[in-house]
């Protein structure tokens, strides 16, 4: 039987980038082990039948504050230059969401300077002792109105609870903008891979110190498999085989279509913070760059309580659960959890990446994840 020194369980971005940096810098032997038949996690893109790259998994758009993340995720593809622009369906009209200076002008037909628009925001906003929740986020910044106008039912739909009910993490990823920016996000770096995400994981997992076992439960093969380390990205609670009680993950339905038209959407994506069932729609050629003269293809995404766990859901006693799993984890000996689902963190593909760079670090002892980062580790 092989042995390995690691076994990794995924192969999306935690998974991945442990394997790569354990066997290209540390010459370790890895295997990695996924459930899916691809690689990439939730991030994996493919071209459909109708020949346009889609994300089977909803809309990943990459950015990021850290030259280390975007430096070391450069060693393995290029980058299409792309700023993530978002339209909210609001009665009746596309309006830019972060909400800004355009989103309050267009929607009560005002002509706000910036200036107005923040002596505006002072007297509708609502004062709140101490920002708790995600209500308390927005009420505070721009008052009732707009909030429910752009927050209170899409997050009802997305989480299956009001915004009062959640950290106020969750709203606060969304800024608020009295001048009229309308990218969806403020970072340093923002693009795509050239060729897509799986291209890009493609070139970190090919390595013959790294042996992929796609479509595998590592449930079903763990008695069999020799190794010295173990390393787990998928749901914390499933590994323990939910001893405390589930924690909960809010999953998604996503319906893809392929239409007979050139272009179906102003932007890459457009938010429905109302009624519909869907949350929101993406059309991928605003994000990849293809072109197609005759056809194009959208996702819509509908969240449910059931089905694979795409994320951890902020609130009070979800936090309390996870600490009961967390302190389970730590104590394991050689076993070490890490992603979205492996330490219940509402994490971007950046931080997945930094929070993974930071554990090898920690398993090879180096000084900083700028070292890391670019190889140079301590050898051992
Ligand atoms: P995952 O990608 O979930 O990988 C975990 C892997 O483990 C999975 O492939 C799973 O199959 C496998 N696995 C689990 N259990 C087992 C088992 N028992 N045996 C074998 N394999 C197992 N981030 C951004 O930065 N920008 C975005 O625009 C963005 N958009 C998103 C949109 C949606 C709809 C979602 C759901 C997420 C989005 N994200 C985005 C977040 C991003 O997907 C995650 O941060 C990132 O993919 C997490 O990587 P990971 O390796 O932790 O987990
Ligand atoms: N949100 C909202 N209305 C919007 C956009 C976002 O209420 O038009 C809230 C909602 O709770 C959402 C959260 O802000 O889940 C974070 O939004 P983001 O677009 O970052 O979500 P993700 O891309 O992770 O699904």
């Amino acid at each position: 039987m092989q042995h390995y020194d690691f076994a990794i369980v995924g192969a999306g971005y935690a998974g991945s980038v442990l394997a790569e940096r354990l066997a290209s810098q540390s010459g370790k032997k890895v295997l990695v082990i996924d459930k899916r038949p691809h690689i990439g996690g939730n991030a994996y893109d493919y071209y459909n039948e109708d020949g346009i790259l889609i994300h089977l998994y909803g809309p990943h758009i990459f950015h990021t504050n850290s030259p280390e993340v975007f430096g070391y995720l450069s060693n393995f593809t290029e980058w299409r230059p792309y700023e993530h622009r978002v339209l909210a369906s609001v009665e009746g009209q596309l309006l830019p969401i972060p909400i800004n200076l355009d989103t309050v002008n267009k929607l009560y037909g005002k002509n706000f300077t910036s200036e107005e628009l923040s002596d505006y925001f002072k007297t509708v906003g609502e004062p709140v002792a101490e920002i708790k929740t995600s209500e308390d986020v927005v009420v505070s910044q721009v008052g009732r109105d707009l909030y429910e106008k752009f927050f209170k039912y899409y997050t009802k739909k997305q989480w299956g609870v009001y915004p009062s009910e959640l950290d106020k993490s969750v709203t606060s990823r969304i800024p608020t903008r009295t001048n009229q920016d309308d990218r969806y996000f403020s970072d340093e770096f923002q693009s795509m891979p050239l060729h897509g995400f799986t291209k890009m994981f493609e070139k970190m997992v090919d390595h013959p110190n790294i042996t992929l076992m796609l479509g595998t439960d590592f449930k079903d093969v763990k008695d069999s498999l020799s190794y010295d380390q173990l390393i787990y990205t998928g749901p914390v609670d499933e590994y323990f085989d939910h001893c405390f009680g589930k924690l909960p993950y809010r999953s998604l339905h996503f319906e893809h279509k392929t239409l007979n038209e050139e272009w179906h959407q102003p932007v890459a994506v457009v938010n429905y913070p109302n009624d519909n069932a869907y949350t929101r729609v993406t059309e991928y050629k605003h994000l990849t760059g293809q072109e197609h003269p005759t056809k194009t293809s959208i996702t819509f995404e509908y969240p449910q309580a059931e089905g694979d766990p795409y994320y951890p859901v902020p609130m009070p006693e979800n936090a309390e659960l996870y600490r009961k799993y967390k302190q389970l984890a730590d104590q394991q000996q050689n076993v070490y959890f890490v992603g979205r689902l492996g330490t219940y963190r509402y994490y971007n593909m950046d931080q997945v990446v930094a929070q993974a760079l930071t554990l090898y670090k920690k398993l090879v002892g180096a000084d900083s994840l700028a070292d890391v980062a670019a190889g140079k580790v301590p050898s051992k």
